[in-house]
């Protein structure tokens, strides 16, 4: 049977690791992979992680089935993280997933029980893996023109006109913070103005939030998402805790449904429980366990935002060191650095460009020009700054 099978394409991400790793160089950089590093070159277990471990294997007694929807105290607790304070969080419900990844997939299957025929606008471009999940769950994809790729920010007024199209057999992607791969963010405004047309036309918003903490802070990146939530009738989000609790490996996500009452959100609820039944059936535990100690107590919770925050405050200074290294070079060309929020930037460079970034300077950037801020080093800025003007020349 499997002679039959072509070989899988490599994952463009995957194999540039494995090339930086062969490579000799001592000055090579990894601005590929999105994770975040701190200033050794580490991705840390954040204390609060450490310390809710600790609690966990000291008080464990069994290791059984928890239940299809995880850890309930986790799924309150992504509620509550995103949509305290809205009148969303009365009529939401929330199944732990694994990763934002399986809540992609559970919702966009839960899209296509509901109505087959939708489309999912997602933003050009957007994460590398929207299209794909959307297309296996059934669904057709369209893009909404969304970076601008000279001012290397979001385009609204063509983005806005494009979901004019939008209506009932329509789904809106958006990120809810800190885009993969541009870093450019939609303003309030921009919010406030899709959540209108989404009432006027009748599309339903998907948002994306695997970034929370990461750009303008933990509340402050949510209010576009809460706006939004507030407002529509239903929409759906996706949500991660691998990037701002660390636990990327242990798999830790939400699937959040709004509906127009508590019941429909429960109803979906009870459907993504039968999707997951037949594909995973239940999210691995220790992540969410972790997550749910972390929120249940108070002393972790500030330890765990004050960690959070020190990582967010770093990722700062190194796009306003990067945006200053390449000015003291006499360039003010990636100046729009500083404006990008989270972990990555879209730099602009071809890529023709981004291959001269690697073979003449060691530095591994993603074909489409993104670089991951959080992976630089502070003592390697004036090395960056200097290879991305040479190679923009
Ligand atoms: N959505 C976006 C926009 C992402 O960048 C990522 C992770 N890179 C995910 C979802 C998936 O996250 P997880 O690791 O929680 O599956």
């Amino acid at each position: 049977m499997f002679k039959q099978l072509t070989e899988a394409p490599q994952d463009p991400i995957l194999s540039l690791s494995i090339a930086y790793r062969d490579d000799p160089r001592t000055e090579k950089m990894d601005l590929g992979i999105g994770v975040y590093k701190n200033s050794d070159g580490v991705t840390p277990i954040m204390k609060a992680v450490h310390l809710a471990e600790q609690q966990i294997l000291d008080s464990s007694t069994t290791k059984s089935y928890v239940g299809l929807a995880g850890n309930e105290a986790f799924n309150q607790s992504m509620m509550d993280l995103l949509l305290i304070g809205t009148s969303a969080h009365s009529r939401a419900a929330a199944v732990q997933t694994p990763g934002a990844s399986g809540a992609l997939r559970m919702l966009a299957d839960l899209i296509y029980l509901a109505q087959p025929e939708t489309t999912v606008w997602i933003s050009d471009p957007s994460y590398v893996n929207h299209k794909p999940v959307m297309e296996a769950a059934g669904l057709k994809v369209k893009y909404y023109p969304y970076f601008d790729r000279v001012t290397k920010q979001v385009n609204s007024e063509a983005m806005l006109h494009a979901l004019e199209e939008a209506g009932p057999k329509d789904v809106v992607l958006l990120h809810g913070c800190c885009h993969n791969p541009t870093g450019a963010d939609i303003s309030f405004s921009d919010w406030q103005a899709i959540t209108e047309l989404a009432n006027k036309n009748g599309f339903m918003p998907f948002v994306d939030i695997a970034y929370q903490g990461f750009g303008d802070g933990l509340e402050q990146d949510a209010a576009g998402l809460q706006h939004m939530a507030d407002n529509v009738e239903e929409m759906v989000i996706a949500t991660s805790c691998s990037k701002n609790f660390g636990l990327y490996r242990e798999r830790t996500g939400a699937a959040i449904v709004v509906g127009d009452s508590l019941r429909q959100a429960q109803k979906a609820r009870g459907r993504i429980l039968t999707l997951a039944r037949s594909t995973y059936t239940m999210p691995p535990d220790h992540g969410a366990a972790l997550v749910a100690t972390i929120l249940a107590d108070d002393a972790l919770t500030q330890s765990w935002k004050k960690e959070l925050n020190e990582m967010n405050q770093r990722l700062l200074t190194l796009r306003s060191g990067l945006v200053k290294a390449v000015r003291a070079q006499g360039s003010d060309g990636f100046d729009f650095i500083e404006h990008h929020k989270g972990m990555f930037s879209v730099t602009g460079l071809s890529p023709k460009q981004v291959a001269r970034l690697r073979d003449e300077c060691g530095i591994y950037a993603v074909g489409d020009g993104r670089i991951n801020i959080a992976a630089l080093q502070e003592q390697q800025m004036d090395y960056l700054a200097k290879a991305l003007i040479a190679v923009s020349n």
